[in-house]
């Protein structure tokens, strides 16, 4: 019997396992194999030839992963997915798996440090350009384009700046020029469907809110299924001529009869393969049982972080107060379009005492941990001036949304009146 819903709630706790078909176990096996003894020889050839799914080696596929990847694109969904080693993981194959050397990405400017870095120096080693574009502007986006543009890629609710990316109004203007758009929906998960929306993909990190414990880095890629790859053929090569490194397949026919999976089955086939960024069974386990909570955990997080926005908006030392149920605007109205259930479990805000004010809060906190993450059960603070942007010059701080003054809340589990109790010592000392 398998159980099927709508309900995010429902899905976190169903999709994809009723029960271990060796052992009738409720709770996912880990199965920590590398490998899986094939039937017969005809079951092992079909196997490589793709003529049916099934297990061959755990860098490629395994079957507690299997379950995150199923229980995943339901949450989101999509049709499929696959989980990778990171979030860097899935960003990296997200482009990589169809874009090569000469070939284009337009990029929100608003973007997590590491992937940056990923597109600005990483690709770019490796031929592939990628044209930065301010996200409050979709039309950019247009401009941008030109016939070697492979994909859009952002993040739904990107920090330090916390605006909301304008899913619809990009995937929209993507679907007239045949580019897909990839969303890392990694601070919006159980908030934010950027399918519903138009989106292609969906290239996020299980480290942060999926897992929700802090315990574990993963990442995921999941296909919507609903973009037009063959019709666009000429823009995706990759996916629409011969791949020598699979006997010649063509993706987009080589698994029509699979379902609209071109795109996240190449990815498992070519770029695990031979990259080999897998996620451990165990972390999958872990994920899963995190992935149970999302809904409620999220729930939490957002009615703590609006409390925190609200608490911070009254504070004499607070000059402003950076959280997207705050905002005016056209910021609030992509707030309230793409986001649904709450604002988040992230706040920033900056210090009227600027630098030197942002350190001594953060040594005078005693319950928030002072690191750099976010999404995890316990609220966590960092200076970003002083840390994750200090390599940056105060002109790119500022571009980024940092200021000296600036902290970065990722609003936790804890009850909200000692979160106060904390951010009153912080703000004390500050
Ligand atoms: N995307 C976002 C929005 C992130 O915040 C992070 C990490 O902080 C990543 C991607 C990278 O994920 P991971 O640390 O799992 O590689």
């Amino acid at each position: 019997m398998t159980v099927s819903s709508t309900h995010a709630e429902t899905i976190v706790l169903h999709a994809g396992f009723r029960k271990d078909p060796a052992t009738n176990a409720v709770a996912v096996p880990i199965y920590q194999t590398t490998s899986y003894q094939f039937d017969s020889a005809d079951h092992a050839a079909n196997l490589f030839a793709l003529k049916e799914l099934g297990n061959i080696y755990t860098r490629i596929m395994n079957p507690t992963c299997d379950v995150l990847e199923k229980r995943l694109a339901a949450l989101e969904g999509g049709v499929a997915a696959l989980a990778v080693s990171s979030g860097q993981s899935a960003s990296m194959m997200a482009i990589h798996n169809i874009a090569q050397a000469g070939d284009n990405v337009v990029s929100s400017t608003d973007l997590y440090g590491g992937t940056w870095n990923l597109f600005g120096n990483t690709l770019k080693t490796m031929g592939i350009e990628t044209r930065f574009v301010d996200p409050k502007d979709p039309q950019a986006f247009a401009r941008a384009t030109d016939d070697k543009t492979r994909a859009y890629y952002a993040e739904t609710l990107p920090n330090p700046k916390l605006e909301v990316f304008p899913i619809r109004e990009v995937a929209e203007v993507g679907k007239k020029l045949g580019v897909p758009l990839i969303m890392d929906n990694t601070a919006a998960h159980g908030l934010c469907r950027p399918f519903d929306h138009g989106a292609a993909i969906i290239a996020s990190s299980c480290t942060k809110y999926i897992g929700g414990h802090g315990n574990s880095i993963g990442g995921i890629i999941i296909d919507s299924g609903k973009f037009d790859w063959e019709g666009n053929a000429k823009r995706f090569p990759l996916l629409n001529t011969p791949d020598p490194s699979y006997h010649g397949a063509v993706w987009t026919q080589a698994v029509k009869p699979l379902g609209p999976i071109a795109y996240i089955i190449k990815a498992r086939v070519t770029l695990l393969r031979d990259q080999g960024q897998a996620m451990s069974p165990f972390n999958a386990f872990l994920f899963l049982t995190g992935l149970e909570t999302l809904p409620l955990r999220m729930e939490r997080h957002c009615q703590n972080a609006a409390k925190v926005a609200e608490f911070l908006s009254k504070h004499p030392k607070v000059a402003r107060v950076i959280y997207p149920g705050q905002m005016s605007g056209e910021a609030r109205r992509r707030a309230d379009a793409y986001l649904k259930g709450g604002y988040g479990g992230l706040v920033g805000f900056e210090l009227k005492s600027g630098y030197d004010g942002g350190k001594k809060f953060i040594n005078a906190l005693g319950l928030f941990y002072h690191l750099a993450n976010i999404g995890d059960s316990r609220s966590l603070a960092i200076h970003n001036a002083s840390t994750t942007h200090s390599q940056l010059s105060a002109e790119e701080q500022l571009a980024t949304g940092v200021t000296p003054g600036y902290v970065r809340l990722s609003v936790g589990l804890e009850h909200i009146d000692d979160i106060i109790a904390d951010l009153k010592k912080g703000l004390d000392a500050a």
